[in-house]
């Protein structure tokens, strides 16, 4: 059989990236179960000998081998920046199991970030990688002069924290609707100013460092919450002949999902039943929103107010002025464990 979550016509790119399996897993002797033809496919053999093997395409596909550099380069997430750059409101996701490398992915292996290593040390992940990249794009543009401001949050349990400001999480921070811009808002978010590399850095250090402390006194707290680290863009282009400043805004969220684990555990009770169901809306919402997007023909209501992580991103799920049809605008990374089966997830996006 074939599954496949997205064409090429779509706005949504999928690409998938599995990670190598790791000493525990070499050690219990587990070995390969998928197989690259190459073509954006994946073929899954870990089948019984009356079925056949499974073969999933996506956008893209990364091997084990593939390297931090490989996917800032082959991912499409280049793209999405030079789309911010010109004005337009776009995200990355990073969607797959806990363990599945999704932080790994965003922003290197544990402790990287925090530990304040160089922004140019190769393990660094796809959200150091695109700061250096933006401001190469920044760079080349000498004609315009630019304003880049940064946000860094957590929805945890349906609640909004600021990372960049840790009070919050005593007193969560609201969404609202803004009249003027026609979008949502977290009302008293953090936004700093960030004038050269080091400034996205240090938002990037400090948001990780407030999520350590949150993780450690909460159990599994990071498989269970979703983060979102925001870049915006603002662009000034003055036009010589006439003296006229014409300004864009322009977005980025990388966005690290809660383990999709969680909509399956249907079984707890109390406090993890609501923080399940929580979860499960988030993510059940987003799969929703993405797969009406991402159907160009059947486009009916979406329904971005059901969760705060959707109203959050209404904006660049939507285009900023552009139809979807026209615009690569999200992207989602899909993480995987070398034996996880990836049918459930394929059907979670498709059809939530
Ligand atoms: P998640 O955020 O999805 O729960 P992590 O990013 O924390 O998963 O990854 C789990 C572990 O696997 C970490 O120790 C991480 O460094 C490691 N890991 C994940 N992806 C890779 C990879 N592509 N190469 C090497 N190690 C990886
Ligand atoms: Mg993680």
């Amino acid at each position: 059989s074939s599954t496949t979550l997205n064409s090429d016509e779509d706005n949504i790119n999928v690409v998938v990236r599995v990670r190598p399996l790791n000493e525990k897993e070499r050690s219990c002797g587990d070995r390969s179960l998928l197989e690259y033809p190459g073509k954006g496919q994946v073929i899954c053999t870990n089948t019984t000998p009356s079925q056949k093997a499974k073969v999933f395409s996506y956008n893209v596909v990364f091997e084990p081998e593939a390297t931090q550099e490989d996917v800032l380069e082959y991912s499409g997430v280049k793209r999405l920046l030079e789309m911010a750059v010109e004005g337009f409101s776009c995200t990355a996701f990073c969607y797959g199991q806990t363990g599945s490398g999704k932080t790994h992915t965003l922003t290197g292996p544990p402790g990287l970030v925090e530990s304040g290593a160089s922004p140019y040390s190769p393990e660094h992940g796809l959200v150091v990688r695109s700061f250096v990249y933006l401001f190469r794009l920044i760079n080349e543009r000498p004609e315009s002069n630019f304003i880049l401001k940064a946000s860094f949050l957590e929805i945890y349990n349906e609640k909004v924290i600021d990372l960049l400001n840790p009070g919050s999480s005593r007193k969560p921070l609201q969404v609202r609707w803004s009249k003027e811009s026609r979008g949502f808002y977290v009302e008293n978010l953090f936004m700093v100013d960030c004038e050269q590399l080091d400034d996205l850095f240090a938002v990037l250090e400090e948001g990780m460092r407030n999520r350590a402390v949150g993780a450690h006194a909460m159990n599994a707290h990071s498989s269970r919450s979703h983060t979102v680290l925001c870049v915006r863009v603002r662009r000034d282009i003055r036009e010589h002949a006439s003296g006229v400043t014409c300004s864009t805004h322009g977005k980025i969220n990388f966005v690290d999902l809660a383990g999709s684990e969680m909509t399956k555990r249907t079984h707890s009770t109390g406090k993890t039943l609501e923080e399940a169901n929580n979860i499960n809306r988030s993510l059940m919402v987003l799969g929703y929103c993405i797969s009406q997007l991402s159907d160009g023909k059947k486009r009916g209501h979406i329904p971005y107010r059901d969760s705060k992580l959707t109203k959050l991103l209404a904006d660049s799920l939507a285009g900023n002025g552009v139809t979807l049809m026209d615009a690569r605008d999200a992207l989602i990374l899909s993480l995987k464990r070398e034996v996880e089966a990836l049918q459930a997830e394929n059907e979670h996006l498709r059809s939530a």
